[in-house]
């Protein structure tokens, strides 16, 4: 599903966020992408979301090179990929419906299929009932859990995460990786860039770690760190 090839990422003032990674994520894969602040984890991420590109190397997702997307094809890139933050980015202002219903919105889809699918995706990530919610009015794991409705209601084929429970407590951190596993179980490749390594090390899923930019280690059933 997704495949880089020798792909290196020097940002303007000269830093090598990401150097040399060759990458193969397959359809289905739950993976981990760990590493230190600063290792490049979120630039890889952007880097397969298309915001940023490489500065050199290739990047494919479903053997289409997204170096040389037009942009109706870069619009169908992104209705495939569901991003969820650390910071959630929810609209202030908007409803939680409303939230998620923004996401097929911008997809043009029709106010019937908005109706049909939002209530599926908020009963998904058990949030039926808190439809009129705001975001301020909700806990951190709630707003995420938002989060991964907007990303899940267009049906993504891969679910990226950056840093998804940077921000909540540990309990809380523990329900939202079960939820991306029952995402994952459905079908939806999710790749998790994350510090949590208490999870990443009883989850035993595919683990990638960065270090300097550099892909340092890739293991199946892998750790947090080695030996670990
Ligand atoms: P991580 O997500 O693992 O913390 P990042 O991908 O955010 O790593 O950062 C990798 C390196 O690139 C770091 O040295 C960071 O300071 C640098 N970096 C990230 N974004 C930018 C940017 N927009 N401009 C310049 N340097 C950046
Ligand atoms: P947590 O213990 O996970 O941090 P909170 O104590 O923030 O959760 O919230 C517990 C419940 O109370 C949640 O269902 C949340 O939606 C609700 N809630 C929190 N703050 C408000 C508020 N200002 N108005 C309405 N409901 C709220």
């Amino acid at each position: 599903m997704i495949h880089l090839f020798n792909v290196s990422k020097v940002y303007p003032n000269g830093t090598v966020a990401v150097f040399d990674i060759n990458l193969r994520i397959n359809k289905g894969e739950f993976v981990f992408l760990v590493g230190p602040s600063g290792a490049g984890k979120s630039t890889l991420t952007r880097l397969i979301f298309r915001e940023q590109l490489p500065t050199s190397g290739q990047i494919y997702f479903r053997e289409r090179n997204v170096l040389r997307l037009r942009q109706r094809e870069l619009l169908a890139l992104r209705r495939q990929i569901g991003m969820v933050f650390q910071d959630f980015r929810l609209l202030p202002r908007k409803t939680v419906f409303e939230n998620v219903a923004f996401a097929l919105e911008v997809l043009g889809r029709s106010r019937r299929v908005i109706r049909e699918q939002v209530p599926l995706a908020l009963a998904q990530v058990g949030l039926t009932g808190k439809e009129d919610a705001f975001p301020a009015e909700l806990s951190g794991g709630e707003q995420q859990r938002v989060g991964v409705a907007r990303a899940i209601v267009k049906k993504p084929l891969l679910i990226l995460a950056d840093e998804p429970t940077g921000n909540l407590d540990p309990d809380t951190s523990w329900e939202l990786m079960e939820l991306f596993e029952r995402v994952n179980r459905d079908g939806t490749t999710v790749v998790i860039a994350t510090h949590a390594w208490d999870i990443v090390n009883r989850m035993r899923k595919r683990v990638v770690a960065l270090e300097n930019g550099r892909l340092v280690r890739d293991e199946e059933q892998g750790s947090y760190s080695h030996g670990a």
